[in-house]
């Protein structure tokens, strides 16, 4: 898997067998792409960014964006899955030994899904260091009490990367600092004051909220130190939002060359409609933002993989390919990916809250918030 082309060759490949009609179908029913999900893993696809020696591909962020790219562009959705690829690099970049043997060749393998990622929470929001679950040290345990909301793929996930407060906001110097992340094994938990319910969206997205009523983990659970999970958090989002940029960049081709073909194909008045300036311009111009987006996603990337600060790229490459990824009939396909695409406005972090960062951290303005 080393040249990127054969990645992007093997993943049209194995796309090709899901075609629009399975992803109709599961639209329709609000279903999970179970099948569709083991292929990529049984390819070793979403073990991409896992090191060798604990059984993954062990492949940089550059062959995973490759990767979510070539889903997208295939019409598939790498939604259902794309955080098995990434949630565990909290894991692999501040867990100890003992938990990175645990985990991490299970997940490499596929049979263990560590693919649910509960921050979001009703009363906070975008505003993270406000979140009010708690998860209380008694003995060898943490208790763990609150509730999180838009826990994508709870359902079809064995863990959880879990943030929660260990120390009261009151009791912090910085907002941020109290937070600490575990690794939460939802197969104990589930009927053991865990519950997860589904939320249902405008894209099939197997979202949920999840309610922690008296949640037991064990102290070895906790990544890192405790009190510092925010910032382990934060350790990862960049990378998070370089893949779903990649993702968007597969998405507005899908669609630009879907209405390629439509425009060449269609005949009205005698002639193709793509034939008239009117119909070429927007899909020309769609064209260009995308490509305009790619640049900026590649340039994430390069400074990505070299452990230099990305911030502000990742940020403005999720937001240009999110904007540049849009799309009606149903039987076309155009509609479930207009619908899937829209959420990349909002999550894993709004267009706004893009916007703030560069005001910030770039333009050197006054925090708004
Ligand atoms: C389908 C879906 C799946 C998701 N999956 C997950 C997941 O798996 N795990 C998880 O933890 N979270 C997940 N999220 C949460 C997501 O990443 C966002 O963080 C979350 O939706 C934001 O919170 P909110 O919807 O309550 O919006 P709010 O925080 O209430 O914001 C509402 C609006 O106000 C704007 N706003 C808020 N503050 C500011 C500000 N300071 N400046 C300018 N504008 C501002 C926002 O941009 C937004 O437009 C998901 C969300 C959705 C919709």
């Amino acid at each position: 898997m080393e040249n990127l082309a054969d990645v992007r060759d093997s993943v049209r490949r194995l796309c090709a067998a899901f075609p629009g009609s399975y992803w109709q179908a599961l639209d329709r029913e609000s279903a999970y792409p179970t099948e569709f999900v083991k292929a990529l893993s049984d390819a070793g696809f979403l073990s991409a960014l896992i090191p060798e020696e604990f059984g993954g591909a062990g492949l940089g962020l550059r062959a995973a964006g490759a990767i979510l790219e070539e889903v997208h562009h295939a019409g598939a959705n790498g939604g259902a899955c794309h955080a098995q690829m990434y949630i565990m690099g909290t894991l692999l970049r501040h867990g100890n030994p003992e938990q990175k043997a645990r985990y991490l060749p299970g997940i490499a393998s596929g049979e263990l899904r560590l693919q649910a990622f509960g921050v979001t929470e009703p009363t906070s929001g975008t505003d993270t260091s406000s979140i009010a679950t708690f998860a209380r040290r008694e003995g060898d345990d943490y208790v763990v009490t609150g509730q999180k909301i838009w826990t994508s793929r709870a359902e079809h996930s064995d863990l959880m990367l879990l943030l929660a407060r260990t120390t009261a906001r009151e009791h912090v110097r910085k907002r941020t600092d109290g937070l600490s992340v575990f690794i939460l094994d939802m197969r104990d938990a589930k009927g053991d004051g865990l519950t997860i319910r589904p939320i249902r969206t405008m894209m099939n997205h197997a979202t949920t909220e999840v309610f922690f009523d008296a949640v037991r983990i064990p102290a070895n659970n906790l990544i890192g130190e405790e009190g510092k999970g925010f910032r382990y958090i934060l350790s990862g989002m960049n990378a998070e939002r370089l893949l779903i940029a990649a993702e968007c960049i597969g998405d507005a081709r899908w669609f630009i060359d879907k209405a390629t073909a439509y425009a060449r194909e269609r005949v009205v008045f005698g002639r193709p409609i793509g034939q008239n300036q009117g119909i070429q311009f927007p899909i020309a111009r769609a064209y260009a933002q995308m490509r305009g987006a790619e640049l900026m996603v590649g340039r994430g990337l390069d400074l990505y993989e070299a452990g230099e600060e990305c911030g502000a790229e990742a940020n403005m490459a999720k937001m240009l390919a999110a904007e540049a990824s849009f799309g009606f009939a149903s039987e076309y396909d155009v509609e479930r990916k207009f619908r899937e695409t829209r959420l990349y406005q909002v999550a894993p972090i709004s267009t706004n809250l893009i916007l703030s960062y560069l005001a910030e951290h770039v333009l050197g303005l006054p925090r708004s918030y």
